[in-house]
C-alpha cells in the first residue's frame, strides 16, 4: 500500500516550490503512485487505463519489466558520460536503430529530448547546406528551445521568440485546410514561400508526419512527397520529426513518414524511443553527419549507457511483442468504434489518425466546425473518473488525443469507447 503524502499534499507542494506554468487535465488532479503495461495506479490503488501515456514516454507500456531490467542492469555496472570513453551499450543500439530505418539513415546523434534532438537537426541542415532559412508547417510542434520554437507553429506555445529564416507552410490539413485531402496543392505553398519569401535556397523542411500537439492531424496524402521535391530542388535537406509518430506508433509502418512514401535525409525522435528515459536522437546519412566534424560537438549525457540501454530493451520488446501489428489491428479496431459513435453523436466532427495515434476533434457544429472546447474538457474529466485517461490537445484544445501504450488491447478499446459513449450520453 502507498504510504506516501496525500495528493492534496503533493499539490500544495506543486504550486509552492513547482514552476508555475506547469498545468494539470483535470479538476481534481491524479496522482499517479504506479504504472504497470496499459494502466495507471492512484494512492488508493485505483486502476486507469492510460490511454494518453504512449505519446507521453512509454511505447511497451508502463514499467516494462524487460526495459526495468536494463535500465537496472545497466546502472548497476556503469552510467557514465557518453563522450569520452568507449560502451558497447551506444554502438549496440545505434547499430540497432540503424536497422530500422530506410535508405542510407545510419548514423546516430543522441540527445535527451526531442527538443534538442530537433535543434541539432536544424543546426545540421544549415551546415551542410550553407543555407538558413527553415520552412516548418503551421500547426506542428518540434519543441521550446530557441531555433525549435521558432520552427513550432502554434502561438500558444511560443514566447518572445526570434524567428530568424523561419517560414511556416499552409498546413496540409484534411479536416480544416483549404483544399481538403490534395496533398499536392498544399505543397504549392512550400514552393511559394521559397519563391517569395526566401533567397530561392533554403536549408531544411522540417514537419510531422501526423501533428501530435496540433491535434493528431495527419498530412494530406501526397503531401510529403511533393514537398519534398520541392525543398530538395531548392537545396534543402527534408527533416521528419518522428518524435511522437515513431517506433511502430502508426501500426501500418515503423515510422510516420513511410505511409507518405518518403524517404527524408534526417528523422528526429525521442518519447517512446526510451519507454518513459530521457533519450532522443538524430538518425542521418554518413555525408551530412560529416558537418559535424568541422567543430567540436558534445552532449554530456546524450546516449549515455542507462538510457541507450534502455532503448535496446525497447526495439527488441516491440519486435518480440509484436507491438507494431497490436497497434495495427488494436489501432484500426478502436478507430471503427470512434467512428460509430461519431455517427451517433452531432458533437463529433472528425476521426482520424492511423494506429495508436488517434484523434477525435468535438465541435458544436459541423458545418462551421467551432470548437467544442468546454465539452472536450468536461468529457476528458468524466472518462477520467470512469476511469479512463485520455489526452487533448490542437490549437483550441478540442481534440483528444487517444495514444495509448502500444500493448493496448481490444478489450481496453472497447472500454475506452463504452466509458465515452457513456459520457456523451449523458450530456
Ligand atoms: N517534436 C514533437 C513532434 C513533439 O511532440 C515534441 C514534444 N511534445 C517535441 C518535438 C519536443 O520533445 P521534448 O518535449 O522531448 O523536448
Amino acid at each position: 500500500p502507498y504510504a506516501g503524502p496525500s495528493a492534496d499534499e503533493i499539490f500544495a507542494k506543486r504550486r509552492e516550490y513547482l514552476s508555475p506554468s506547469i498545468f494539470h487535465f483535470y479538476k481534481t488532479p491524479l496522482n499517479a503512485v504506479e504504472g504497470k503495461r496499459q494502466y495507471l495506479f492512484d494512492e488508493k490503488g485505483r486502476r486507469y487505463l492510460d490511454a494518453f501515456g504512449g505519446i507521453a514516454t512509454v511505447s511497451c507500456g508502463h514499467c516494462h519489466p524487460d526495459v526495468v531490467a536494463a535500465i537496472v542492469e545497466q546502472t548497476k555496472r556503469l552510467q557514465h558520460s557518453t563522450v569520452l570513453y568507449l560502451n558497447h551499450a551506444i554502438a549496440d543500439f545505434a547499430e540497432a536503430l540503424s536497422s530500422k530505418l530506410p535508405g542510407n539513415l545510419k548514423v546516430a546523434f543522441f540527445t535527451n529530448s526531442g527538443t534538442e534532438a530537433n535543434e541539432l537537426a536544424i543546426l545540421i541542415a544549415r551546415l551542410y547546406t550553407g543555407s538558413h532559412d527553415i520552412i516548418s508547417v503551421r500547426n506542428s510542434y518540434h519543441g521550446n528551445a530557441a531555433g525549435t520554437m521558432g520552427a513550432t507553429a502554434q502561438s500558444i506555445w511560443k514566447y518572445n521568440v526570434a524567428q530568424s529564416g523561419v517560414h511556416h507552410a499552409m498546413n496540409a490539413d484534411p479536416y480544416r485546410g483549404l483544399f481538403g485531402s490534395d496533398g499536392e496543392k498544399y505543397a504549392r505553398d512550400v514552393k511559394e514561400i521559397i519563391n517569395f519569401g526566401t533567397t530561392g535556397n533554403v536549408a531544411a523542411f522540417i514537419s510531422e508526419a501526423i501533428q501530435g500537439v496540433g491535434g493528431i492531424v495527419e498530412l494530406a496524402p501526397g503531401y510529403l512527397p511533393a514537398a519534398y521535391k520541392i525543398v530538395r530542388k531548392s537545396g534543402g535537406l527534408c527533416i521528419a520529426d518522428e518524435v511522437q509518430s515513431g517506433f511502430a506508433r502508426t501500426g501500418s509502418h515503423f515510422w510516420g513518414f513511410e505511409a507518405q512514401g518518403v524517404v527524408p535525409d534526417i528523422v528526429t525522435m525521442a518519447k517512446g524511443i526510451g519507454n518513459g528515459i530521457p533519450l532522443g536522437a538524430v538518425v542521418t546519412t554518413p555525408e551530412i553527419a560529416k558537418v559535424l566534424t568541422r567543430r567540436s560537438y558534445f552532449n554530456t549525457f546524450g546516449g549515455n549507457p542507462v538510457c541507450t540501454a534502455a532503448g535496446l530493451a525497447v526495439l527488441k520488446v516491440i519486435e518480440k511483442e509484436k507491438l507494431q501489428e497490436n497497434a495495427f489491428v488494436v489501432g484500426s479496431y478502436l478507430k471503427d468504434r470512434l467512428n460509430a459513435l461519431k455517427d451517433k453523436y452531432e458533437l463529433i466532427g472528425d476521426v482520424r489518425g492511423r494506429g495508436m495515434m488517434l484523434g477525435v476533434e468535438l465541435v458544436t457544429d459541423r458545418e462551421l466546425k467551432t470548437p467544442a472546447q468546454d465539452e472536450t474538457f468536461h468529457v476528458m474529466d468524466q472518462m477520467k473518473e470512469l476511469g479512463v485517461l485520455i489526452g487533448k490537445g490542437g490549437y483550441y484544445g478540442n481534440v483528444f488525443r487517444i495514444t495509448p501504450p502500444l500493448c493496448f488491447t481490444k478489450e481496453d478499446a472497447d472500454f475506452l469507447v463504452d466509458a465515452m459513449d457513456y459520457t456523451l450520453s449523458r450530456m
